[in-house]
């Protein structure tokens, strides 16, 4: 199969080809010294205008940033808005579907079952890499429009090997999603883009960034499929706050020592954790959490909980399994002097 013949357009629905996109007249020209009588805004007020529709400032910082062009960016009110708008691109209701790891993010599945879509999954093996003739026998159904590769995958916090082979033998998206991306020491897949006109990568500025309260999230792609993102994307998706925040704290150096520091963090817990009396297995990761095989999973969870120490019981779609992600210092150093104490 050779995917540079792939044809974007005969994946989209219909309807959504048909599409004109909102177009915010001033956000698509150049002004010097605007009167705004247009968009029906108040004069007063502490955010009284409306956002810039195509987060201009922001696709041009990440363009920089990425090596890209502006018009291979999309952003999103978080990923997860454009988990939602690439189903909604893709997938006819009630006649397609996704296919998706399992386990691996939730959200796929939701978003696909608000679009009546239906959930092919790919059952990962005892190291929760995909099986690869399973694939290939899955991808053989028609109705599979998009794919969501999780890489790091959550929750179970590995990286998936040989990304190349799922974009070679699928003829339809390939949405991969790098969430924790910065965490893995793997290189990113943007550089696949030119390569791969059905790849689609995802990131976002709620894990390492540290943003998760602004809400936002990059689809890279081709400008065909961007084009499609923007079509289909509320006008206002991300608001004028959030661009600021992240305009103001889009620092490669702060991220890259924040990074270390909860990758040094990383290793700490992991040292500290396999020595547990109340653990089985500490699941090897490129993530910033540890999925771990409890012995008596409930009872470690109740003993957590109780001390008010917030997790993600994984358990019982994951057997035995919790997912808890490295906080601070003092936070991890809690988390420990607590598991401690736990004797089965
Ligand atoms: C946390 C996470 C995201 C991020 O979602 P946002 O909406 O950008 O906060 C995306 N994918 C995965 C797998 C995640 O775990």
């Amino acid at each position: 199969m050779n995917n540079t013949t792939i044809n974007i357009k005969s994946l989209v629905r219909e309807n959504i080809l048909k599409l004109q996109p909102y177009i915010s007249f001033r956000d698509h020209n150049q002004f010097n010294a605007p009167v705004f009588l247009d968009a029906n805004e108040s004069p007063f007020g502490e955010c009284n205008r409306y956002p810039d529709s195509t987060q201009k400032k922001l696709k041009n910082r990440l363009a920089e940033l990425k090596n890209l062009s502006p018009s291979q960016i999309a952003i999103g009110n978080g990923s997860d808005e454009l988990i939602d708008l690439i189903i909604k691109i893709f997938c006819e209701p009630k006649k397609d579907s996704i296919l998706m790891m399992n386990p691996s993010f939730a959200m796929y599945g939701f978003y696909a079952a608000i679009n009546e879509n239906r959930v092919v999954q790919l059952q990962l093996d005892e190291n929760f890499e995909i099986v690869k003739d399973e694939f290939l026998n899955k991808v053989k159904e028609e109705s599979i429009k998009v794919f969501f590769l999780c890489s790091p995958n959550n929750p179970t916090g590995n990286s998936i090997d040989d990304i190349e082979f799922y974009l070679q033998n699928f003829n339809g998206i390939v949405v991969l999603d790098e969430a924790y991306i910065e965490f893995s020491g793997r290189k990113s897949s943007l550089e696949l883009l030119d390569q791969y006109p059905n790849l689609i990568v995802l990131q976002t500025f709620s894990k390492a960034w540290g943003n998760a309260g602004a809400r936002v999230g990059m689809a890279y792609a081709s400008e065909e499929i961007i084009r499609l993102v923007n079509t289909v994307k509320a006008p206002y998706n991300v608001n004028v706050l959030s661009q600021e925040l992240i305009l103001k704290t889009l620092d490669e150096n702060r991220l890259n020592e924040n990074v270390k520091t909860i990758l040094a963090e990383r290793a700490w817990l992991q040292q500290e954790l396999e020595g547990m009396e109340c653990i089985t297995r500490v699941f090897p990761t490129d993530a910033n959490f540890f999925l771990i095989k409890m012995k008596e999973v409930g009872k470690v969870y109740g003993k957590m909980l109780e001390n008010e120490i917030l997790t993600s019981r994984r358990d019982p779609a994951i057997p035995g399994c919790i997912r808890i992600n490295v906080g601070s210092r003092q936070d991890n150093e809690k988390l420990i002097n607590l598991l401690k104490t736990i004797l089965l």
